[in-house]
Parts: structure tokens; sequence; C-alpha cells
């Protein structure tokens, strides 16, 4: 019972299989240690951009952690993080002026809580009320469990769980109720920060909304003067057909959390930009105004190398000409798949494209997700369905042939009776 010792995320040790072992990867595959090839169709995670072990990251990495492997990050700084930062602000919508790092989704989401309710108490007009948008995701620490949406998931820790505000999902045909309702919980009393995942809610089950509600739902934000809080952990690095989702809807966030592909996916790293207003709030001689986060490997300089390279390839290679092609692909994917009655809901966002699959009774959904996930590694492709939401996000190296196994796979899903 050797695999009981390493406890793993969202498994359960009773009922499912043992873990695969996976010894290498490359590109959009990886290799498991008795040589079985399977193509990564969820980008481990959501993590891996341009594939895995792209070169110039890889080896970034090596020199890196040949001058420099890590170093205390306050009152110390290094080459690594402030290059990184100006990059990162020269990329990120414009207004944007600060980078605090971290190592996580999770961690990036809260330092944007702590920074937005430090800002109203270190301007002193203190505000604690927190709004998010229903089906969200925002990490699994306390803090972004509060933020994001209820179930069981984390039943077990809501007496533990802040208040929040909830804003109805503006699924289409309803998004004037989702503007009415964010209105109302402005006028209602001052809302701290509004946090949400720009144009898709990920985990919330690929959930696409549009841009033109985004911007609307900044707008109202800025007139009431609540913070907006723009999560891109998922959306950022071209997932959503450009680098940052908010580039869509012209928008620039109060505060921007982005990690999983800062680095391509090679190694874990976040960042939390926030305007100048913000930074200033925390600037002053009264020593109480200090941001007060930290993580041990904040700015770690082997992870900032990864993410320097990262933005290296997006300045010299044509990653949003990738990007559009497996976009179109996946658009083709799911077209030949239009007329197969067992699917609906079919629908695409950049790189990302989700179907449910019908099912008569939800209880049997916590069946078909383990028999789903049998199938599609038996037919050389790692893909994790969200309950009856089957969704594909490949690496931008994914070519032609290898979405053509996903799909296949798709198509082949068995009675799951
Ligand atoms: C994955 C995710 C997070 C959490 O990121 P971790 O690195 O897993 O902590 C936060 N927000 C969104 C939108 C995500 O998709």
């Amino acid at each position: 019972m050797a695999r009981n010792i390493v406890w793993h995320p969202f498994t359960q040790h009773a009922v499912e299989p043992a873990p695969t072992r996976i010894a290498r990867g490359k590109g959009a595959w990886l290799e498991t240690s008795d040589n079985r090839r399977i193509l990564d169709a969820i980008s481990s995670w959501w993590v891996v951009t341009h594939g895995h072990r792209h070169p110039a990251i890889t080896s970034a990495i090596h020199e890196q952690i040949d001058k420099l492997d890590q170093v205390i990050f306050a009152g110390f700084t290094h080459e690594p993080a402030e290059k990184l930062a100006d990059k990162l602000i020269h990329f990120a919508p414009r207004g944007l002026a600060h980078v605090f790092y971290s190592d996580s989704g999770s961690t990036a989401v809260e330092v944007a809580l702590k920074m937005a309710l430090g800002y109203w108490r270190n301007i002193g007009a203190p505000r604690t009320r927190i709004a998010a948008l229903e089906h969200g995701y925002h990490g699994d620490t306390i803090g972004t469990m509060s933020a994001g949406s209820r179930g069981v998931f984390n039943a077990a820790y809501e007496p533990l769980l802040f208040d929040v505000v909830r804003i109805p999902f503006p699924h289409a045909g309803r998004e004037q109720q989702t503007l009415d309702a964010l209105e109302r919980a402005c006028r209602e009393a001052p809302l701290a920060a509004f946090i949400v995942e720009p144009l898709i809610a990920g985990a919330g089950g690929m959930l696409i909304y549009g841009a033109e509600t985004l911007s609307e739902m900044k707008r109202i934000c800025e007139r009431h003067g609540a913070l907006f809080i723009a999560d891109e952990v998922m959306t950022g690095w071209g997932r959503t057909g450009t680098m940052f989702a908010c580039e869509q809807a012209r928008i620039t966030p109060d505060i921007l959390c982005l990690a999983k592909g800062l680095t391509g996916g090679s190694l874990p790293l976040a960042a939390t930009l926030a305007t100048s207003r913000i930074f200033e709030a925390h600037v002053s001689e009264d020593r109480s105004r200090t941001f007060f986060h930290s993580s041990s490997f904040t700015a770690n300089p082997v992870c900032c190398a990864a993410a320097l390279a990262n933005l290296t390839i997006w300045e010299t290679e044509p990653v949003l000409d990738r990007i559009a092609k497996l976009a179109a692909l996946q658009e083709a994917g799911l077209a030949a798949l239009a007329d197969d009655p067992r699917f609906e809901n079919r629908r695409r966002l950049g790189t990302i494209a989700a179907l449910d699959l019908k099912v008569a009774d939800s209880g049997y959904l916590a069946q078909a997700g383990p028999l789903l996930r049998a199938h599609f590694l038996a037919n050389e492709v790692l893909l994790r369905p969200l309950g009856n939401t089957v969704y594909v996000m490949p690496p931008y190296c994914t070519t032609a042939a290898d979405l053509r196994l996903v799909y296949d796979a798709i198509r082949s899903i068995p009675p799951l009776t």
C-alpha cells in the first residue's frame, strides 16, 4: 500500500485506481515509467502553455540555478525578479504599476484580497465587503474558498469561510440580471472589492460570458469606488485568445492575479499586480501600513528566470499565431461532434473547448468521472472532466494529429451505465 503514503489532491483513495507514474514530458506529451505515451490535453491542470520542457525555459532554469538558487526577498532583491516585474508591467493592461510575488494561484488571490482590505484601511475609510461571481473558483485556501462558490468541495470548512456577496453568473441572455445585482450590491453598502474570473469561469464548469459584460461590471465598480480584482490565474497567458482576457474587454483591473502559465507551467510562481493607488496607500512613515505578507519562496530566482524565459518566448516566437491555429482546430473538433446527440452546450473561448455530456441524474456523475478518465487514458489522452463537462485545454504546440486523438476519444466514449 505504498501509494497511500502519498496523499494526492482531489483524489478519493478508497475508489480511484493507483495514479499513473509519469517519468518524462516533452511538448504536448507525457511518458509513463513503463514507456506509454499520454497526450496532455489539459496542460497538466491548465499550467503548461508552450509545451513541456520548452528549451528556452529549461536552459534559463539551468543557467539561473548555477548562479543563485534562493534568497530572502525582504531587504534583498535580484535581477530575475526586477527584470520580470518590468516585463510584466509592460505586457499587462496599462495602468498596473507594481508586482507582488508569491507561489500559487491561491496565494496570488489571497494577496489580492489582503491588498484590497489594506487599501481601504490605510486610506482611513475601511471597507471589508467582498463580492464574487457565482460559479467562481479562486483557490483552495480558506480565503480563496470563501470567495469561490460553495459546494461539496468546501462543505466541511464552511464555518471558517467568510461571507461574500454572491453576484449571479452572467449566463447568455441573463447578463442584465448580473449587472443589476452588482449595482444593487454596490448601493446596499460599500464594497471593498469585486473579484471575477474574466470571460470564463474555469473550475466552475468552463462557463463563458461576453467581454461586454466584463467591461460593464468594471464600469459599475468604478462608479461606486469598489476595487476590481481580475483573477487571470487560468485565463492569463493566451488561454482565451489574447495574452490576458481583460484585453478583450479593454479594461485594466485594480488588481490582477497571475500564476499557472506565468513560467510556461514549468515551476510554481505567482504575481499579483496592482495600480499605484493601491501601492501608495501602503507606503507611509507609519509602519503599521506595511503590506504584511510574505511566502518563504517569494520571487524565487529560478522561478523568476523561468517566467522571464516565458516572456521572451512571447516576444520572439509566434505564440498568438499558434493560439489562433489551435483555436481553429478546437472549433473544428467541436463542429465534428455537432450531430452527436449525447452532447450539448458545445462552447469555445480561445484555446479552451468544452461540451456537456447529457446525463439523466446527477448523482451518477460521481461515478462517470473515474469511468471517463479511464476511457481517455486507455486512448492515450489525459482529460479530466468537471462533472459532466468534458473540456479540452491543451498546450499551444498541440498538432492537428494530436487533437484528432482527443476528439476521437471523446467520440468513442462508451455508454456509461
Ligand atoms: C487554478 C486557479 C486558482 C488557484 O491556483 P493554484 O495555483 O492551484 O493555487 C485560482 N484561480 C483560478 C481562476 C484558477 O483557475
